[in-house]
């Protein structure tokens, strides 16, 4: 605490920019104040005030006598003391973090009333009913939020007042029933707080601003923050506002407004008005209110002024704004802006209508949506208009819209995805043996677990449609059913819906509407066409706002010519990840077993033999798919594991054929060799170059596969730019190895096909002593491509199949990381590691190109990263293009 530090500002001194200080609404009443907004005078206790509260359990020692220079200053400027007894101040005490919390921290209205001062204030407003309401409230409000009185208790004393008397709204009760109250809950709060309600208005104000540093720390507060992955640290501010009044009788009222309409982003009249109430009566919908446009018709001079500072307000802060305003007998107040939340459409509306009327730039547009809304809006949704059965909802965990047919293991949703059934997965939760299922599934409903579950992890990390913890459904795996709320029980094989995007889970098939978003990328709907929809028009303006600016290439992670294409239509600008190890999948795992597992040189040559065409014909559809732009071939990093047959289940089979006395030499043979490769930790085990260096003549055969390729595109008058790119390098030694190997492979194809041949050769960085040896690893290598998985893993020393299941729910709720470092790249460690190897790299080779083909390369946040540390380009999905593309053009905006 030093000691000119100020505590308390007046709205006359604060402004917009001050958000940190002064919380959201603290800042923007001083910005409406000195833009000359009829904003009710007050001043603001800082953030900073709170910290030291929360720090040492004491306001600090300055701020007693600041608040009482403040408060001096304001009761001049009202010609009224707080709590004056013939004609009383009132001020509220407001909550106002830096983020809105809504409805999390605390507020207090009315204070400064007590015995006396009511009835100054019924004779100042010629209303005794409305003091008394007035008065009630502030012992409600005191008393549950700064005395810690269950509310509940308030609520029944007043209801009971109502029945006694018939009436079924608060207005109806007069000025008797309402003193009446005021004594009941008088002693409410005696009884329960075990002291009198403080008659003293600046002990009053005090405790409320106390109670408000407090809030702060409420176990909801702290739950809201950390979902919203607000930091902990910043504390609250406090404003104290002279109280302007909204129940002062059918001239006077409370409402909210919207410049525009948050949902669709039009410019309007959208909000609500209530008459005679103040602002709590709207949240908490006691009365129905009515719409904004009504206002017209009720008062319209207020209503005029109102649009007017509606309109003075978006000019000023160029945004959609929404604002809670008091009308008090015919006198228009505004009590709170701020820049309006949005939907993910309106956010891409809203930023090229306000390019379109001048008031921002592009690249300011550019800062007004971002990757995560355009993810959204990619989704396909159910059609809105379809008459469906809900049963139940759970946490909408990764979005989305999936129908199939109810499977209840992962064994039956391949099987019956094998023979072209759309599938959900419906587990009571999935565990890493579920991730065939997983993968087969058109998307995965679980009746436990959270948003960190394994399911809802390991389904956004696909990008398959999830809902978990669906709690009322009772999920019977052992029976393969599901029954419902009301007893209704699906079976196996009966179709069942999903909303990822809600939580909603249907009985039948709901009819799915493709995005429109996506119907654009993938060329069949078009920016400019008659039908082409509003946000359509945005999202193709903003992508080229985005690709003008953007100094990032985007590339995709693609394995196959169909992948490729749709990459292409996406806007990729070439492949920076082909993983080879999904070209040996499915039949020719077995050619890949054969390698692995050959005994002698004749067996290994055969299955090399029998692999050569199958790849070269994988990369001539590749390389064509991409024609012109560059495609990254990784040469196989398998974890071994992956490829070889379950030991226990050849064990079994051996066991068993042994007891029956049936031939099973091979068995055996296979077994023994499972055996001597079975590795405790595959993932740090025979992967990558270590295989290439080991299996002799694999790695050789890839790259002629690449090369011959490459030599028939050219033939083909194609333009393939294949890289050749090497996994798993810790030091330059192997990687000098494999490329003597390789070079000498790609003259041979040279040599026989006449052509010349242009392929570089560079290595994934994914192993802390690649990256700390960058330097030297230069030398050998024309590119990098981070490798930030592989990278993550060993950096943090967590094993990747592993942790999402096991700890990281317990690290994410202790908030030792607000997300996993395997989505959202953790700067700090892995990255600072990434930033060292671009710099030494670069010094060894200037023209070093550099990439990062780590699911990271997708993730908005780590987009941003890669933009700092100077990467050429990042490699993501094809789904993620259009993301990694706009958060480029975001990061160099
Ligand atoms: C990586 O490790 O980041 C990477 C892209 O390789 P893989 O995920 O295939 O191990
Ligand atoms: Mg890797």
């Amino acid at each position: 605490e030093n000691k000119d530090q100020k505590f308390v500002y007046d709205f006359t001194e604060g402004n917009k920019d001050l958000k940190d200080l002064l919380g959201g609404k603290g800042a923007n009443l001083a910005e409406m104040t000195n833009l000359g907004l009829p904003v009710p005078p007050g001043f603001t206790i800082t953030t900073e005030a709170c910290k030291v509260y929360l720090e040492s359990g004491e306001e600090p020692a300055a701020l007693r006598a600041e608040v009482s220079a403040h408060l001096d200053r304001l009761e001049q400027a009202m010609g009224k003391k707080l709590g004056q007894a013939d004609d009383p101040l009132l001020v509220s005490v407001r909550s106002g973090a830096k983020f809105s919390m809504p409805g999390m921290m605390d507020t207090v209205l009315n204070i400064g009333l007590s015995d006396t001062s009511v009835e100054g204030l019924a004779r100042q407003a010629g209303d005794e009913r409305f003091a008394w309401d007035s008065y009630r409230r502030l012992i409600q409000m005191f008393g549950k939020t700064v005395l810690d009185v269950d509310g509940e208790l308030f609520e029944e004393a007043l209801e009971e007042a109502k029945r006694a008397k018939k009436v079924t709204v608060d207005t109806d009760l007069a000025a008797a029933d309402l003193k009446k109250l005021v004594q009941q809950f008088k002693q409410i709060v005696s009884t329960e707080a075990g002291r009198d309600f403080p008659q003293d208005p600046r002990e009053q104000m005090d405790l409320a601003i106390e109670a408000v540093f407090n809030s702060w720390n409420t176990d909801r507060a702290k739950l809201y923050r950390r979902q919203e992955r607000i930091p902990h640290d910043l504390g609250t501010a406090v404003n104290v506002c002279s109280m302007v009044f909204g129940n002062l009788g059918p001239d006077s009222g409370t409402g909210v407004a919207f410049t525009r309409d948050p949902a669709s982003g039009h410019q309007g009249v959208y909000g609500d008005y209530l008459q005679n109430a103040q602002g709590e009566d709207v949240v908490a919908g006691i009365r129905n209110t009515v719409p904004l446009a009504d206002l017209e018709s009720i008062d319209k001079a207020s209503y005029d002024k109102l649009m007017q500072i509606m309109e003075t307000l978006e000019n000023h802060y160029k945004d959609l704004c929404d604002i809670e305003f008091t009308i008090e007998r015919g006198q228009l107040w505004m009590l709170q802006t701020r820049v309006g939340k949005r939907t993910a459409g309106a956010a891409f509306r809203i930023a090229t209508q306000l390019v379109d009327q001048g008031l921002i730039d592009q690249a300011e547009a550019l800062q007004r949506v971002n990757g995560a809304q355009l993810a959204q809006l990619m989704f396909p949704r159910f059609d809105e208009k379809a008459s469906v059965q809900q049963v139940g909802r759970g946490i909408a965990a990764s979005p989305g819209a999936a129908v199939g047919k109810a499977v209840f293991d992962s064994y039956t949703a391949v099987k019956w995805s094998r023979s072209g059934e759309k599938v959900i997965l419906i587990r009571r939760e999935t565990n890493p043996d579920d991730l065939d299922g997983m993968i087969a599934a058109e998307g995965i409903l679980t009746s436990r677990g959270g948003k960190t579950s394994h399911a809802a992890v390991v389904a956004r990390g696909m990008g398959k449609t999830c809902v978990c913890g669906a709690e009322e459904l009772e999920v019977d795996t052992k029976r393969r059913r599901m029954t419902v709320p009301g007893g209704q029980v699906v079976e196996e094989g009966d179709t069942v819906s999903i909303d990822g995007s809600t939580g909603k889970v249907y009985l039948g098939e709901v009819p799915v509407v493709p995005s429109p978003v996506v119907e654009y990328f993938e060329g069949r709907m078009h920016a400019g066409a008659d039908d082409a929809d509003e946000l359509v028009e945005s999202v193709h303006r903003m992508m080229a706002y985005a690709d003008r600016r953007r100094r990032l290439r985007v590339r995709a992670n693609a394995d196959n010519a169909e992948d490729a294409a749709r990459a292409r239509r996406f806007g990729a600008q070439g492949i920076g990840l082909c993983r080879t190890e999904h070209m040996f999948l499915g039949e020719r795992r077995e050619y890949v077993e054969r390698l692995i597992l050959a005994d002698t040189d004749a067996e290994r040559e055969d299955a090399l033999k029998a692999l050569l065409p199958l790849q070269k014909q994988d990369f001539v559809e590749l390389f064509e798919a991409m024609d012109g732009l560059p495609v990254t071939v990784r040469l196989l990093d398998p974890p071994l594991h992956e490829f070889l047959p379950d030991i226990t289940e050849l064990s079994v089979r051996v066991a068993l054929a042994e007891s029956r006395k049936e031939p099973h030499e091979n068995e055996l043979r296979l077994l023994q060799a499972v055996h001597r490769l079975h590795e405790q930790n595959p993932m740090l085990g025979l992967r990558g170059v270590r295989l290439g260096l080991v299996v002799p003549g694999l790695f050789p055969m890839q790259v002629r596969a690449i090369a011959e390729a490459a030599a028939e595109r050219i033939e083909a008058k194609g333009d393939p730019r294949a890289e050749i790119m090497i996994p798993l390098v810790g030091t330059v030694q192997e990687l000098e190895l494999v490329r003597d190997e390789a070079e000498q492979v790609i003259a041979e194809v040279q040599a026989a096909s006449g052509v010349e041949l242009k392929l570089a050769l560079g290595t994934m960085i994914e192993l802390p002593r690649a990256a700390l040896t960058a330097g030297q690893i230069a030398e050998c290598a024309e590119f990098f491509s981070f490798g930030t998985n592989d990278l993550t893993q060993t950096v943090w020393g967590f094993s990747r199949d592993d942790v999402e299941a096991s700890f990281f729910t317990a690290y994410l709720e202790k908030g030792i990381f607000g997300v996993s470092p395997f989505e959202t790249i953790d700067r700090d460690g892995v990255g600072s590691l990434v930033k060292s190897a671009v710099e030494a790299g670069r010094a060894t080779r200037p023209d070093l190109k550099l990439g990062v083909c780590g699911e990271h390369g997708g993730d908005p946040e780590s987009v941003h990263f890669f933009h700092e540390v100077g990467l050429d380009y990042v490699s993501c999905s094809p789904f993620r293009i259009p993301v990694a593309r706009l958060e480029a053009g975001r990061a160099a905006a």
